[in-house]
């Protein structure tokens, strides 16, 4: 029996009954489990810190020192005792918030302490909230590092102690069969990467000798996390393409080089062109594409979509652009047919309201191949739709669609067409190599030329005479303005701006302007009569809430103006402002907040201010909610799968471990051959050490394979 697959009840220490709880609680069940799983946070123990040294987010620390007074500050609830600190060179505060009339007896001054606790960051220094007190005996021995486990209430109240579960740990790593296990890595990445070997990362990980040995400890266990994930991903892509033939666009013809020569209204980027060469490059392999386009709002990523769709008509395919609202869809057609009736395209729009006679002219249109290019919304996924010979799909804006509605797509031709998928949401460059990780990704980092900046400003309640003499002097300018708010009506539990409510106030601050409203609580039809309103113009302002944050063009509006913009995410917000500054003119966003708003939130709005670049804010965006918030991994769950790994943070990482991993993949080929049609079996990966196998067993297999939904497979 191997060491990781022990039994945890054959460990010193535990037995039946404890096994049991471990497994329920924390579904530890052998070695494996429990070295696997890690301190959250450690403890130091080894040495006294200086005041002067504490810095950033520290771990729970030792100073050797006297205090100097105590004082009594605050009333009631807020009643704290203070004491200030001195370790001789420096001072601190020591705060305790109970029995703070009996500590005050308790605590003597001119007395040598040791405080042991979390130094944090408090108005320009550092202080420690409710410190472990003892008296310093030069005769204890230091107690060294420690790892503070995460422990369920029920293993508390069964007498289980994140000390417990640290001696069990101690007791694992000092039974004989540790010192023999062997590296899950391959030994050539750990030694190209400079990794720590897995014996020295496990001991270090739970027992650190410094913070160095820390850290390099926490690097290599991250390594290994993200190398088998990227493995695993990379892996399933190559089976993919292996297992899936794609439609041949051998040839350029007349349509593409006859709209690219004569029709082009404007002259492409060269963000444009280049992503145009990469999917040209991927229609000849053979294989079919899967790709996922980038660019931020107003990239032009029509235009790209659009030649991608001249592409399959010259190689006598049909196309479909496939939009999730109505309107989007109705827009796409627009512009699209303006283009496509230049060279005698015949393109055809399909949403929920085509009535039913050219429902069925379209439905034998499209059957027939007459009709060459479709936009539409999920009304194409319909059965009754299909095709004579569609070779490429393109779907906008895709995190509003289910990857189930994309795979539908994949059915409606003998081979699977190629699929384009567009979006506005910039995604972490971490998030595109893991949750989007078996897709190719293409970037248009270059906005058109002769963009006019759109100015954003911070403003609260207090400013309010300002904000409306912008908006009165734009509307009056014959310009259209956004207004958006958090809530649909007004909630008495909530401070925050509605909708409704807000609607009224703008009709009575603006009477000479037609006001329209959309948020979701409309049906669809209602919500895309009163958005026509807005696009055609008879209505100047639009109070909403973020329903129309996807993909409207509406150039003549010049100012969006978010109520309460706190409560939004900087995606969010990005896309909010993407409404605008798509005309000629100078465009505003004005983020409205409560007047106090915290440092932290003052600190997030003022990316928005400082900055347009969606890269740049959805980075931004990630290091301050963290990974488990963004859009996309919330559904694939991944993050929250991640044990040690940060996609927020470990970026650095994260691109080494993919190298290794296309490495590996490119000199194990048959890591790729799969048994049968499931490119998830095992089998493959003999060539690896046993060990490895298990840990990708263990770790990507089990836990991300039932919560990630891997990509566009049927
Ligand atoms: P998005 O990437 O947000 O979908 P669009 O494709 O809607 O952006 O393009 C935004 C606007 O920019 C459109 O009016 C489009 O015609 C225009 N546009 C696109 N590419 C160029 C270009 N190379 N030069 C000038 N204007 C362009
Ligand atoms: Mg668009």
């Amino acid at each position: 029996m191997n060491f990781f697959e022990s039994d945890i009840k054959y460990l010193k220490g535990v037995g039946e009954t404890r096994a049991r709880l471990l497994d329920a609680e924390l579904n530890i069940r052998n070695f494996r489990d429990l070295l696997y799983y890690f301190p959250f946070r450690h403890i130091d123990r080894s040495r006294f810190y200086n005041i002067r040294e504490f810095s950033g987010e520290m771990p729970h620390v030792q100073v050797k020192g006297r205090f100097i007074s105590f004082d009594i500050e605050g009333e009631g609830a807020r009643k704290r005792l203070v004491g200030l600190f001195s370790d001789g060179k420096s001072l601190m505060q020591a705060v305790w918030f109970s029995k703070v009339n009996t500590l005050k007896d308790a605590y003597k001054t001119g007395t040598d302490y040791v405080l042991f606790g979390k130094p944090t960051p408090y108005r320009g220094a550092y202080n420690m909230a409710h410190p472990e007190v003892s008296v310093y005996n030069p005769d204890d021995p230091p107690k060294g590092w420690q790892g503070v486990y995460n422990v369920t209430d029920k293993l508390r109240r069964a007498g289980y102690s994140p000390k417990y579960l640290s001696g069990l740990v101690k007791n694992a790593l000092s039974s004989p069969g540790f010192a023999s296990i062997r590296d899950t890595m391959p030994e050539e990445v750990v030694r190209e990467f400079h990794l720590m070997p897995l014996r020295e990362a496990l001991v270090n990980l739970h027992f650190p000798r410094n913070t160095e040995l820390l850290q390099k400890a926490r690097e290599r266990m991250k390594f290994e996390e993200l190398f088998y994930l990227q493995l695993h991903i990379l892996r399933y892509a190559r089976a993919r393409s292996r297992r899936i033939k794609g439609v041949i666009f051998g040839q350029i013809g007349d349509y593409f080089n006859g709209f690219y020569n004569r029709c082009l209204p404007f002259e492409l980027t060269g963000a444009q062109k280049r992503v145009l060469r990469e999917i040209r490059g991927d229609m000849r392999t053979g294989r079919q594409m899967n790709r996922l386009l980038q660019g931020d709002v107003g990239s032009g990523k029509t235009m790209v979509a659009f030649m991608t769709m001249l592409m399959a008509a010259d190689n006598s395919f049909q196309s479909a652009l496939m939009a999730p609202t109505e309107i989007l869809a109705t827009q796409h057609y627009e512009t699209l047919r303006e283009w496509a009736e230049r060279i005698g395209i015949n393109i055809r729009l399909l949403t929920g309201s085509t009535r039913a006679k050219e429902r069925r002219e379209i439905h034998s249109g499209l059957l027939d191949g007459s009709v060459h290019m479709i936009v539409g919304t999920h009304a194409l996924i319909e059965d009754t739709v299909q095709f004579k010979s569609l070779g490429l799909v393109v779907i906008d804006e895709q995190h509003r669609f289910g990857v189930a509605q994309r795979a539908k797509m994949w059915t409606k031709n003998s081979v699977p067409p190629h699929v384009l998928v567009m979006t506005a949401t910039p995604i972490p460059r971490t998030l595109a190599m893991t949750v989007y990780g078996d897709l190719d990704v293409s970037v248009i980092d270059e906005l058109p030329p002769g963009r006019k900046p759109i100015t954003t400003i911070l403003r609260h309640d207090d400013n309010r005479m300002e904000v409306n003499r912008l908006l009165g002097r734009e509307l009056q300018a014959g310009r259209q303005v956004y207004i958006v708010y958090p809530l649909i009506s007004d909630n008495p539990k909530l401070e925050l701006k509605s909708v409704e409510a807000g609607y009224e106030r703008v009709c009575g601050l603006f009477p000479g302007y037609k006001v329209c409203c959309v948020h979701g609580r409309m049906s669809a039809d209602v919500k895309d009569a009163q958005m026509q309103k807005f696009i055609s113009g008879e209505a100047r302002i639009l109070v909403a809430t973020t329903v129309i944050e996807v993909g409207v063009n509406v150039p003549n509006a010049s100012v969006m103006l978010i109520e309460n913009a706190e409560r939004f995410g900087l995606s969010q917000l990005h896309q909010l402002r993407g409404r605008v500054g798509r005309g000629a003119d100078k465009s505003y966003c004005i983020l409205m907040t409560r007047p106090n708003i915290g440092g932290d939130t003052r600190k997030r709005l003022g990316i928005m201010t400082e900055t347009t670049d969606g890269f740049l804010i959805s980075e931004a965006d990630m290091k301050l909610r963290g990974p488990g918030d963004m859009e996309g991994t919330q559904q694939s769950g991944l993050a929250f799968a991640l044990n040690i790994a940060n996609l927020a943070t470990d970026g650095q990482i994260l691109t080494y471990a993919r190298r290794a991993a296309l490495r590996v993949l490119n000199s194990h080929p048959e890591l790729v051959e799969t048994q049968g049609s499931d490119p998830d079996t095992s089998e493959g990966f003999l060539p690896l050490s046993a060990d490895s196998i298990n840990t990708l067993r263990l770790e990507l297999r089990y836990r991300f394979m039932k919560q990630v939904n891997w990509s566009l497979i049927s």
